[in-house]
């Protein structure tokens, strides 16, 4: 067994920094404002996943798309508030406080990228990278009314991302328009040697036919995402939405994706699991907060400052884990939920024979309010329509399609696309489509315009 002594990881990070040098920095970025969710380490400032287990961590180097934003000529903002280590749908759950909604502050913004939806929202930046692990980046675009993109797994290092379920982790974009997250993406996708899942392919042209329809283009509509469950406003703006594209030569195929119904309680064995394990590194002495308790102990040195550290959601996450995975659990739970997840890529692979896209709504209902939603499985339901694509590693997007008035104030509503693996460009083709056929992206809330 080789240890990894101080010298070995300055040379490591010696080599990451060489790399950037050698990278042609297109400056294609230029006067662009991009903020950085606070689970993306950075050199600048402090990274903290909004958690007290972090508070006042300051990275040694910088995350891959950093680096790949920094070396285009992007002007970064800042670090933007979340869900403590990405885990909630409604950025409430923060050792800062909860993130407020800038169409109504009594509201949230969704998560756990809550931080990174409102500053695009409001105004205070042109972009923003967030992660997401079962919907985070596309919920928070959707009841904010901007862009949220989930790239497919692989597409985008996750070098330098604090891991909470690895194999669901990816980072992706928040923007005002399509062609701002085709920006982006053409500067920090590509494969990275620091992380071992990104995928070593040579990178499709994201800016290149941007503009260009997709001719016979299939849009697919399950079933299962359409019914009581979503708020009336959104099921007319879904409405309206296919509408829409069927107005630009679009054909409407009716699938089935009855796997929708076990996605959530799927993700939520998958992610505790892996989040159970990811979260292990946090003992007070490696990393994080350490108790100033006397402690008799290692053992209770871990204990104290692991209860100190980690708010109610993440200690619910790891027993939760810890549990799917004990030996007694462990073919019921964790290995149940694999072969599901089988199941699951199955079904997509099966109905993205007969269309090029999957059409819905991002969330089942609008902004709620702060506070409104304490049972945490009412949490865990939003995720419905975002978790599988995750658990496949297909690509998403949240695209602003419209807004219910039925609250006092006009709430976002927003229009969810999924792709088949590796169709990232096909997807921001077919976003891009509808973009330019409406005006949705372009109102912003009255604090902001
Ligand atoms: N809402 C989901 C969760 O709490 C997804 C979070 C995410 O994508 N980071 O786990």
């Amino acid at each position: 067994m080789s240890s990894v002594n101080i010298q070995d990881l300055d040379n490591f990070n010696a080599f990451h920094e060489v790399w950037d040098e050698t990278e042609s920095c297109s400056g294609s970025l230029q006067g662009m404002t991009i903020a950085i969710k606070d689970n993306i380490v950075t050199k600048e400032g402090t990274t903290t996943c909004g958690s007290k287990m972090l508070k006042g961590y300051k990275s040694p180097f910088n995350a891959t798309v950093v680096d790949r934003l920094i070396c285009a000529g992007a002007t970064l903002v800042g670090k933007t508030n979340c869900d403590e280590f990405a885990m909630g749908s409604s950025t409430e759950h923060c050792a800062w406080g909860p993130v407020l909604n800038p169409w109504d502050k009594t509201r949230v913004p969704g998560g756990s990228s809550g931080g990174s939806a409102v500053a695009v929202a409001a105004r205070m930046c042109n972009a923003a990278l967030g992660s997401d692990t079962g919907g985070s980046i596309r919920q928070p675009a959707a009841l904010c009314g901007i862009v949220g993109f989930k790239p497919t797994y692989g597409t985008v290092s996750r070098y330098g991302l604090v891991a909470f379920a690895s194999s669901l982790d990816q980072i992706g974009t928040f923007t005002q328009s399509v062609n701002d997250t085709a920006k982006i993406m053409h500067v920090i996708a590509g494969h990275d040697e620091f992380d071992s899942t990104s995928n070593p392919e040579p990178l499709p042209d994201f800016l290149g036919n941007l503009n260009t329809p997709i001719d016979n283009l299939r849009i697919g509509v399950p079933s299962q995402y359409r019914g009581d469950q979503n708020d009336p406003a959104i099921n007319t703006a879904i409405t309206a939405a296919i509408e829409t594209y069927k107005n630009i030569g679009a054909t409407i195929v009716d699938i089935d994706l009855p796997l929708t119904d076990v996605g959530v309680s799927t993700y939520y064995v998958l992610a505790p699991a892996e989040a159970s394990s990811n979260l292990a590194r946090y003992d007070g002495i490696r990393y994080g907060h350490r108790t100033s308790e006397k402690c008799k102990d290692l053992i209770e040195l871990y204990a104290k400052s692991r209860a100190e550290g980690f708010g109610a959601e993440v200690k619910r996450r790891i027993m939760l884990g810890t549990y799917v995975l004990s030996s007694g659990y462990y073919d019921a739970y964790y290995n149940n939920a694999l072969k599901i997840r089988r199941l699951i890529c199955e079904e997509y692979k099966e109905a993205f024979s007969k269309c090029d896209v999957i059409l819905g709504p991002t969330t089942p209902t609008v902004a709620f309010k702060i506070g409104e939603k304490t049972d945490p499985v009412s949490m865990y339901m939003n995720d419905v329509y975002t978790a599988n694509t995750n658990i496949a590693g297909i690509c998403g997007i949240s695209i602003p399609c419209g807004f219910s008035e039925e609250h006092g104030t006009p709430l976002p509503i927003g229009l969810h696309l999924q792709a088949q693996w590796h169709d990232d460009v096909k997807l921001l083709r077919i976003a891009q489509m509808f973009e330019s056929s409406t005006m949705f992206h372009k109102q912003s809330p009255e604090c902001c315009s």
